[in-house]
């Protein structure tokens, strides 16, 4: 069976972006694949989070995979830094890894020039370890977004070198997961782009309902189409874009008629109806984050078992890498 395998930074509350975008594929990957989900926290480190929060950052992300129906009978969740065989992968694919690809990686000077206080080593080298979390795995697919290709293509790149330096054909060259579904971009309601939680215009899954209307009601508008059958403005799209997938299709088609058809005065109705449909989808998920939030045995038991799982898969691995590499045991 094909292996996906996906990690997430422990560095803020998943958005209506996040759940589209990525968890409702997911859902659907792990009825049909061996899915690895883990938590990133190693990866997190290159911003020094506080320890006094980075342990219940680790847990709000492990709450809500868990509320949103990650399957841990069907998945393997863990958390990263339970896995030490992925620091001794890190360590040995560094021999892999040339300076000058690591300093000229798009996701490094990006940051490097945001922060030109905190260029450590472990931001120049944060792709090696993205590497070692797939390859610990021997992953056939990994879902990610387009910003993150370039960390694939380097994985790809230790895999073959890897393969070509010790004459065998041992890791898999990982692709990126990409089906119609994964295309879809949740924008935010400011009228940007991208909802993000680095953009500050999120609607995170854990927000009340209060908020959630509060939040869509200052969701950016005009006074209304111009005549009939013009083309909408991006903000406007957007917020038809976020209809599409929390509404039915009547719904969608309901307002997309009263677009085309010119009238005016109508968004106060739209924002009401778009926050109704998005309470209707998150409800019942924060409830349930909520519920495992507080449920320290059954997150005890989730990551025990997960983290038994993924270290008899990372063990494997690395006792053939080991032996490839020409390590022995006295
Ligand atoms: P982030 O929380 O920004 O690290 O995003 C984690 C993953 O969620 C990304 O790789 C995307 O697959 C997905 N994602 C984040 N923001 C959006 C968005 N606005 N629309 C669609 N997918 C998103």
């Amino acid at each position: 069976m094909k292996t996906v395998l996906s990690g997430i930074r422990p560095t803020g509350n998943l958005h209506l972006g996040n759940y589209y975008g990525a968890m409702v594929n997911f859902l659907k990957m792990q009825e049909e694949y061996k899915c690895f989900f883990f938590i990133a926290d190693w990866h997190a480190l290159t911003t020094h989070p506080d320890p006094k929060t980075l342990h219940s950052n680790v847990k709000n992300i492990l709450s809500e995979y868990l509320a949103c129906g990650l399957n841990p009978e069907k998945s393997v969740l863990y958390v990263q830094s339970d896995i030490p065989e992925i620091a001794e992968l890190y360590l040995l694919l560094n021999m892999q890894a040339y300076l000058g690809e690591l300093e000229k990686t798009v996701s490094f000077k990006e940051k490097a020039r945001q922060n030109p206080n905190n260029v450590n080593a472990g931001l120049l080298t944060y792709p090696v370890l993205q590497a070692a979390d797939i390859l610990i795995h021997n992953a056939d697919y990994v879902p990610v977004g387009k910003d993150q290709e370039q960390h694939l293509e380097m994985t790809r790149n230790y895999a073959q070198r890897f393969n070509y330096k010790y004459g065998v054909a041992y890791f898999k060259e990982p692709t990126a997961f990409a089906s119609d579904q994964q295309m879809i971009k949740i924008p935010g309601l400011d009228g940007s782009g991208k909802m993000g939680k680095s953009e500050g215009n999120a609607i995170y899954l854990i927000d009340e309902p209060k908020t959630i209307e509060k939040k869509v009601k200052g969701a950016l508008t005009d006074n209304g189409p111009e005549g009939e059958n013009t083309s909408k403005p991006d903000y406007i799209e957007n917020l038809f874009t976020i209809l599409k997938v929390v509404s039915t299709p009547e719904v969608v088609d309901y307002y997309n008629n009263l677009w085309n058809t010119g009238a005016t005065k109508w968004y106060g109705n739209l924002k009401k109806q778009l926050a109704e449909d998005i309470i209707n989808v998150t409800t019942p998920i924060r409830e349930r984050i909520n519920e495992i939030k507080n449920d320290d045995a059954y997150l005890h038991k989730v990551v025990t078992e997960g983290t038994e799982k993924a270290r008899e898969s990372a063990r494997k691995t690395l006792r053939e890498v080991r032996e490839i590499m020409g390590f022995k045991p006295f």
